[in-house]
């Protein structure tokens, strides 16, 4: 059954396709509600982008440290969401939180969303992302231009499996018009926030 967002929820996760808008709805909600929400920063093998910050985007690392951490049973959960691009949820990063009683807020592929929600229960309030259709997720990769020819293949593969979850977390997030999907998310977290 799908778990109702509430005051007791202190894990809130954002999934959804590649290019649904997961970042951007993430990002605008921890500006608007800084010092309420805590993004919890996940560990990466990718390139980090021109824009971006290690240690506030991801913890960006090489395959071989990602390695050392799974041996050392550092993570919660990790995927190789990509062939050879590993991403994964640091144990420490959420034990800090949850110590400290911050709200969090993670972005996570539909698979590792999976494993937090199964973990947490209800404590865990999940959102998937939704384009509003198959080629508007592709232009939207095309417009963003971060990824290699190669990348760009890959994410586009895992696409299509990836909407095909869009009915297993406990809401869907419609990202069709930014302002409307940026309103519904601040709706969402104002109601877990209390
Ligand atoms: P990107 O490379 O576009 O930042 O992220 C690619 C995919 O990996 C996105 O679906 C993103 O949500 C997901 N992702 C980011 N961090 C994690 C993580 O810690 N674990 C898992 N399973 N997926 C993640």
């Amino acid at each position: 059954m799908a778990t109702d967002i509430k005051g007791e929820c202190d894990i809130c996760v954002f999934t959804g396709p590649s290019g649904a808008g997961k970042t951007t709805i993430v990002d605008h909600l921890v500006d608007k509600y800084v010092n309420k929400l805590s993004f919890s920063v996940s560990a990466t093998t990718r390139e980090r982008r021109e824009n971006e910050i290690d240690g506030e985007d991801y913890y960006f690392m090489s395959e071989e440290e990602f390695k050392v951490l799974i041996e050392e049973d550092a993570f919660l959960e990790w995927e190789e969401v990509y062939p050879g691009k590993y991403y994964g949820t640091l144990k420490s990063e959420i034990e800090k939180n949850l110590a400290e009683n911050n709200k969090m807020i993670l972005v996570l592929d539909v698979y590792g969303a999976q494993n937090i929600k199964q973990r947490y229960g209800d404590r865990c309030f999940s959102v998937f992302v939704k384009a509003p259709s198959f080629n508007a997720l592709i232009k939207r990769l095309e417009n963003r231009d971060t990824e290699s020819p190669d990348s760009f293949q890959k994410r586009v593969k895992q696409l299509k499996k990836e909407m095909l979850f869009e009915h297993s977390f406990d809401q869907v997030l419609l990202n069709d018009k930014k302002k409307e999907a940026l309103d519904q998310a601040e709706k969402l977290i104002e109601k877990y926030l209390i």
